[in-house]
């Protein structure tokens, strides 16, 4: 068991639903003090109130992780009500589908300011809170989607995730100074509101392409991200780690039907 969690804070941005919102839980279920970030409110407060009434610690903010001036008001409310930052989980993320054919310079912008930009302006604004607390930890969410896969459709969002990763090689080595790490979890399909939005044919094709066999539970994150951020891995720091059933593994469809 992490123990190392309990009375921390911990920033979650995109925390009032799927992924972010599995992150949120399984930091309060350890003792975090956990701040939920997002723009619509009414999905965050719902988030808050299911945290309070498993008897955890939380409050909701709202925020644009693309908005510079938005995502400082996020860290100084942050500060406000628990006196610091130490965890930072950057996993707002949007992946709207669309093939190069049609996408527009906005398609392209929106994405990488949401999923790229957003990781950039979300640690710049955090840095001050963990040299303030003398330590910090940052939690990335990519994907397999860029970074390893490609899918039709997905070429600005497969960019930004592989984007984040190259950012966190240096933002590591600069952070080091902070007494702070920064590590990046890979989801495969998890199962989200996000992604069941992508309709059920999607999701049966998806769990039958995978190993185990199933999607992933936003759970399967949340303590993967739990992991990097607990004392057990201070020294671990730049890294990645996929975690998706095996779903990468497969060299070809038949290698799926041999298991
Ligand atoms: P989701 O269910 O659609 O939830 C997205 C969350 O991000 C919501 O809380 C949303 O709240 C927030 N968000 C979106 N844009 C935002 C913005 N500009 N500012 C602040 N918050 C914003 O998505 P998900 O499936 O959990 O995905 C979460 C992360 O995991 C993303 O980074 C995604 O790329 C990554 N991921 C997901 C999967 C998957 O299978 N689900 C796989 C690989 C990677 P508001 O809309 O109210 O702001």
């Amino acid at each position: 068991m992490l123990t190392s969690i309990s009375g921390k804070t911990v920033i979650v941005t995109g925390g009032s639903k799927g992924i972010g919102k599995g992150i949120a839980k399984v930091f309060a279920a350890q003792g975090a003090n956990v701040v939920i970030a997002a723009r619509g409110q009414e999905a965050a407060e719902a988030a808050v109130a299911e945290i309070k009434a498993d008897g955890g610690t939380a409050m909701a903010v709202s925020c644009d992780v693309a908005d510079w001036d938005s995502v400082q008001a996020m860290v100084a409310a942050t500060t406000e009500a628990f006196g610091g930052v130490d965890i930072l989980c950057a996993n707002a993320g949007i992946f709207p589908q669309k093939k190069l054919i049609e996408m527009s310079p906005e398609d392209w912008d929106q994405v990488m300011s949401t999923n790229l930009k957003s990781s950039f302006l979300c640690v710049k604004a955090c840095i001050p809170a963990f040299e303030a607390a003398g330590a910090g930890r940052v939690v990335l969410t990519s994907s397999i989607t860029g970074p390893v896969t490609g899918f039709p459709g997905w070429s600005h969002y497969g960019a930004s995730k592989a984007g984040q990763l190259g950012f966190l090689k240096t933002a590591a080595m600069e952070l080091s100074r902070y007494n702070t790490t920064i590590n990046a979890v890979m989801p495969g399909n998890i199962y989200t509101e996000g992604l069941q939005d992508l309709g059920e044919d999607y999701l049966n094709t998806m769990a039958a392409s995978i190993p185990l066999k199933r999607l992933g539970a936003v759970e399967d994150i949340g303590n993967a991200a739990l992991f990097f951020a607990s004392q057990e891995a201070a020294y671990i720091t730049g890294q990645q780690i996929v975690v998706d059933g095996g779903q990468i593994l497969p060299e070809s469809l038949e290698a799926i039907d041999e298991i």
